[in-house]
């Protein structure tokens, strides 16, 4: 007899799954040849997640981009790496970002609202406090949260770093029922698959410590993750209940094609309870 634990039923279980947290990172949104954001593709992934919404889920996007996009605002050509350059590509990014955001949004109908946060804000018990009731309360408005660092006011001491580390964590804030990390790769492999032909795609981990070793750092030119933040969000959201998928964010189909479980991406089992 199958259980929950057989992997085709684990799949068709993500059908029913309420409150989904989705995360883009900066390289699935902008075009590589100019580091300019692409249009038709934040437009399709809008999309995908207004229409998650129509299906009656709670939608939160955790959205990259600001920095890149205020870099590109700014004609600076070459990656920021001082914290002052960083901060300020992030104040004019994030504010265009959201506003193409809002604008994409409303074209289906769907009002969408910034959240910025950093890492003390859910390590303090009232921000944190405070953090959850707003989510609660715009998830429950049907709005929809688009979640960012907030790089403007960041440093090393009280910044999350990366993207895929804050999505898990705000997973875990919301007690969301599945978090879907949006990358330049389909999932988890045995080995980098650009550098090794032998790596073969890992479907399903049930026991996270078993592949913590294959993560690996990113060599992108405008994302922070790569496979290591991954895996380490895996553990934040496994450790807090919470399922995650990482998938391929060229083709934003996939999210419909996770949501109606279909075997898209690497999906990671949680090992913890609900908080
Ligand atoms: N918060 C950064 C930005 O929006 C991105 C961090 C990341 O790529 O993980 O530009």
């Amino acid at each position: 007899m199958k259980s929950i634990h057989d992997r085709d039923d684990f799949r068709a279980s993500l059908k029913d799954r309420k409150r989904i947290v989705v995360k883009i990172g900066t390289s699935s949104l902008t075009h590589p040849e100019t580091g300019a954001l692409n249009l038709i593709k934040l437009e399709k992934l809008v999309r995908e997640l207004c229409d998650l919404q129509n299906a009656g889920r709670d939608v939160i996007l955790v959205s990259s981009g600001a920095i890149a996009v205020g870099r590109q605002a700014v004609h600076i050509d070459h990656r920021p790496r001082k914290i002052q350059e960083k901060q300020a590509c992030a104040a004019i990014g994030q504010a265009q970002l959201m506003m193409i955001y809002q604008k994409l949004f409303q074209e289906y109908g769907h009002i969408s609202a910034q959240i910025l946060l950093t890492k003390d804000t859910i390590d303090e018990d009232l921000s944190r406090y405070n953090a959850v009731n707003t989510f609660e309360e715009l998830l429950s408005m049907g709005v929809i949260p688009v979640v960012n660092e907030n790089d403007t006011i960041s440093t090393y001491e009280i910044q999350f770093g990366d993207n895929d580390s804050l999505s898990a964590r705000v997973a875990a804030l919301v007690r969301a029922d599945l978090l879907i990390l949006l990358s330049d790769i389909d999932g988890l492999y045995t080995d980098d698959p650009r550098r090794n032909e032998n790596a073969s795609f890992i479907p399903i981990v049930r026991n996270l410590s078993e592949v913590m070793h294959m993560g690996k750092g990113s060599d992108s030119d405008v994302g922070t993750g790569g496979m290591e933040t991954k895996l380490h969000a895996a553990q934040i959201a496994g450790n807090a209940g919470v399922d995650m998928i990482i998938a391929n964010g060229d083709d934003f189909s996939n999210i419909h094609r996770i949501m109606r479980g279909d075997e898209t991406g690497t999906l990671f089992v949680a090992s913890g309870n609900r908080l």
